[in-house]
């Protein structure tokens, strides 16, 4: 069972939530209907692969936001979009993989990048994570930044992940950390985070709990304020397991 699972962002990040709602989504595989702020995630996610794709295209900026249709409601993660793709070229980067898909068989982990960015000078690369609500503390965004490092640079071992962040569309707001490089790069100076050995020891940590969860087949339920907004509360409730 151990090896079937493969891992991603999502379902370690569901199981340092609460492990009870882990075996109901992964393992039960009760999908969770969508809310409304999946579905906004969604949206302006497939907006900027859009936006991404015109770009690589060579359609000039302008253009591309001149053109763009979208929903009212959207305007201001569209202008935060905006934002981020112009710091981007006059930033001397340039758009190296979007949405891109990757799995890494060794670790038995797989995850969508949203985009990463390569500096035109070198072969370091950023990779960022698109978030549509309120911006927040980068620390609660280590693991999943980590994730992101390992899996892209085993897909192209030649490039090296200087750092990681995280995009708030809304609000155009970075939260970036540096893999210990820092210097006067744009991006890097957005942060004074880093991102250690310790974090990823705690990525190794928390999977190897969750394997051990798995084999041992029981599932605690970590209570808490947020059981009142989740999908399996009712069912959780009514199981004594
Ligand atoms: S209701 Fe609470 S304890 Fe139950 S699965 Fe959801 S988060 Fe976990």
């Amino acid at each position: 069972m151990t090896n079937e699972l493969t891992l991603s962002k999502s379902k370690i990040n569901t199981f340092i939530e609460c492990p009870r709602k882990f075996k109901y989504r992964y393992i039960e595989e009760i999908t969770e209907e969508a809310n409304k702020y999946m579905l906004l995630g969604t949206e302006v996610h497939g907006i900027a692969e859009e936006i991404a794709g015109e770009l690589i295209d060579g359609n000039k900026i302008e253009d591309v936001f001149l053109n763009l249709e979208y929903d009212e409601e959207l305007e201001d993660h569209i202008k935060g979009l905006e934002k981020f793709f112009k710091d981007i070229y006059s930033n001397g980067y340039e758009i190296f993989s979007v949405e891109e898909y990757i799995v890494d068989e060794e670790i038995n982990m797989n995850g969508i990048v949203d985009i990463a960015i390569k500096n035109k000078k070198n072969n370091e690369l950023i990779l960022f994570d698109y978030k549509t609500g309120k911006p927040r503390n980068i620390s609660k965004y280590k693991l999943e930044l980590c994730i992101y490092k390992i899996l892209l640079e085993s897909k192209y071992p030649n490039l090296n992940v200087v750092s990681a962040g995280i995009y708030f569309t809304s609000s155009a707001a970075y939260r970036i950390a540096n893999f210990g490089y820092h210097g006067q790069d744009y991006f890097k100076l957005q942060s004074k985070e880093d991102i250690d050995d310790s974090d990823f020891d705690y990525v190794d940590t928390v999977v190897d709990n969750l394997y051990e969860t798995i084999d041992r087949n029981y599932f605690k339920k970590e209570k808490g304020f947020l059981c009142r907004y989740c999908f399996y509360k009712d069912m959780c409730d009514g199981d004594f397991g």
